[in-house]
């Protein structure tokens, strides 16, 4: 006898007969005639009610089953008499695979803050609510494959130990593996990195962009779907140390072209968890965000508010509310001033455009003014800014005048250069923030709570 999901019996019409079910003891409860086990193996939200009669199974011989414990069940698929479950399995034979000691288990019925489960991180996929995000997280991810294989990209895995720093921003985790104590020197008493296993400074990833627009540059539409690394030194509730970029890149794209496929892209992936994760949403509706089901279905089916950064500012210095930061034109939009326009002015998600070029990475396309660049944030309920983009730069000699203006070193970009020296072309890209969007789909406030093992400031236990 094989084992059965319990996602797949609680959806199947095909009673009384013999099942296998292993799973996770969530509770046990009863009398002296009759306990009820109600057993989830992950495969949904669900669990499903063992019926365990006192004939066969003596209370004293169930006394392994407890909370946490992890038990295989054969017995009867039957019609359930109870309220709240159409089925229910009749045992006939219990097997206790793994015990969990009730006075140590983390994970007893009354409910466990965020706060708290953020601390045994790796027990915490067995609540309702972790089960839940870690389903829709796979679902989403599942689905940005989907959308892209079935639109014409190709994946493209970029590397993540780099030589570069494509964002300029300082944000870099070093990979060496020099001897920390004594690292060998040079004469001017500098680490000699010359020395170290690739022979020059390098570091983990903060983007695929660079080489994603190599690849693009030769297989027209590609995207990067990888772990990304920022060493953010602020402790928010919207910033990981490690976390997972989308970024699409693609030839002959301006940036009206690139706001459209975002803007579809982000739909889709909404309607995509809206229809395959049903009942894992449903339950994060009612337990946590009553708004929750209605702002996904907003997103899904209205048009997102198109503006440029010169008209958001100009709306931000009329708005009656007080900024904790004042907002000038020229100064980058703190999250508070995304959210006002995206909650109270429009009330649905936008995009910004044209951003002073000072503020905006040297790849950015120069706007005919020569002040601004085409740049592209899309802004969501929630969360701020969840995409950064831009039309590239294609032009070489307006490249390296950018990059001299901005001291981002050519010599050490020449590969880059490379694709505006070689056949160059119009072309344009995104970085969609993998947790930023599993947040907005399921409705957690803090990023902590939506990747298995978050990495943040003096936390790398598990
Ligand atoms: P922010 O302004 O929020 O710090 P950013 O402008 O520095 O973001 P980009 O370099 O534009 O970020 O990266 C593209 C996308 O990656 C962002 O729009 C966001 O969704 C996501 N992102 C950036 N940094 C982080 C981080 N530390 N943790 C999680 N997601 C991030
Ligand atoms: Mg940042
Ligand atoms: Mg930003
Ligand atoms: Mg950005």
């Amino acid at each position: 006898l094989r084992r059965t999901r319990i996602q797949d019996l609680l959806t199947s019409t095909d009673l009384n007969r013999e099942v296998l079910v292993k799973g996770w003891v969530r509770t046990r409860r009863g009398n002296k005639y009759v306990q009820f086990i109600a057993l989830n193996d992950g495969s949904g939200l669900a669990t499903i009610q063992v019926v365990a009669d006192a004939e066969k199974f003596p209370e004293e011989s169930l006394k392994e089953v407890t909370t946490g414990s992890c038990v295989a069940v054969r017995g009867q698929l039957v019609a359930s008499q109870g309220k709240g479950q159409s089925i229910e399995v009749q045992a006939t034979s219990i097997e206790v695979l793994g015990t969990a000691d009730p006075e140590a288990y983390p994970l007893q019925k009354k409910a466990t803050s965020l706060e708290h489960l953020r601390e045994i991180a790796h027990l915490r996929p067995r609540t309702n609510t972790f089960g839940a995000v870690l389903r829709i997280r796979h679902a989403l991810a599942f689905a940005v494959h989907d959308y892209f294989n079935r639109h014409g990209f190709y994946y493209v895995h970029t590397p993540i130990i780099t030589g570069s720093d494509a964002e300029g921003a300082g944000q870099m985790f070093r990979v060496t593996t020099l001897p920390p104590e004594h690292p060998p020197r040079t004469e001017d008493g500098s680490v000699d990195y010359s020395q170290d296993f690739f022979g020059k400074q390098t570091n983990l990833t903060v983007s695929g962009q660079l080489e994603g627009e190599l690849a693009a540059m030769a297989l027209g539409q590609v995207y990067t779907f990888g772990p990304t690394f920022r060493a953010e030194n602020s402790n928010t509730a919207r910033h990981l140390a490690e976390f997972w970029m989308i970024e699409p890149e693609m030839a002959f794209y301006d940036l009206v072209d690139n706001m459209d496929l975002a803007e579809d892209f982000l739909q889709s992936l909404v309607r995509y968890a809206l229809e395959h994760c049903a009942a894992d949403l449903q339950f994060l509706n009612d337990t946590y965000d009553k708004e929750l089901l209605a702002r996904l279905r907003s997103v899904t089916d209205n048009a997102f508010q198109r503006l440029t950064y010169t008209e958001a500012v100009e709306i931000l210095k009329s708005a009656k509310k007080k900024f904790e930061f004042p907002v000038d034109w020229g100064t980058d939009l703190q999250s508070e001033h995304e959210r006002y326009l995206v909650e109270k002015h429009f009330q649905k998600p936008v995009i910004l455009t044209n951003y002073p070029k000072e503020i905006k990475a040297f790849y950015m396309k120069l706007d005919e003014d020569g002040r601004t660049v085409r740049a592209m944030d899309v802004l969501f309920p929630g969360i701020g800014e969840i995409i950064g983009g831009s039309q590239r730069e294609e032009s070489l000699a307006k490249l390296e005048t950018r990059m001299a203006e901005m001291h981002v070193p050519a010599d050490e970009l020449w590969w880059y250069l490379d694709t505006r020296r070689f056949g160059t072309a119009p072309h344009s890209g995104f970085g969609l923030g993998f947790e930023r969007l599993v947040l907005f789909v399921t409705g957690m406030t803090n990023i902590r709570d939506v990747i298995p093992f978050p990495r943040f400031p003096k936390n790398a236990e598990f």
